[in-house]
């Protein structure tokens, strides 16, 4: 996907700071941080939404949830937030999915 901010990061092609990275999954920081803790795990492949995943994808949900401990040890963070947005009234912003990784300080619920 050409215009995907996030295949573009993929890509390389657009700079990011890489926290993890695997042939099918790049872990990187939020740009635009909600915690002090706040990576974002994609696929490599686009895939617009995580509640969409076609059947012979999902796969790389497996490789998606084996980067977070990686992610977790790297970043030296105990309790976090997995989070999903799926869709405009979800907050979903980019879509290309990932799993935003929260961290470092307390939660509220349920969530805004
Ligand atoms: P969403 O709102 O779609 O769940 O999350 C998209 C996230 O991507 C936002 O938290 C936003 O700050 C982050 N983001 C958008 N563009 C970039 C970028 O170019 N680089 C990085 N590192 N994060 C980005
Ligand atoms: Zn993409």
């Amino acid at each position: 996907m050409p215009e995907c901010i996030f295949c573009k990061i993929a890509a390389g092609e657009i700079k990011a700071d890489v926290v993890y990275e695997d042939d099918y999954v790049l872990a990187f920081k939020d740009i635009n941080p909600q915690a002090p803790i706040h990576v974002l795990i994609i696929p490599k492949k686009h895939i617009e939404r995580a509640d969409d995943i076609p059947v012979e994808e999902l796969d790389v949900l497996k490789k998606m949830f084996a980067a977070v401990p990686k992610v977790k040890e790297k970043l030296d963070v105990d309790d976090v937030r997995l989070v999903f947005n799926c869709g405009p009234k979800a907050g979903q912003t980019v879509y290309h999915m990932h799993l935003h990784i929260l961290g470092g300080r307390v939660f509220g619920w349920p969530p805004g």
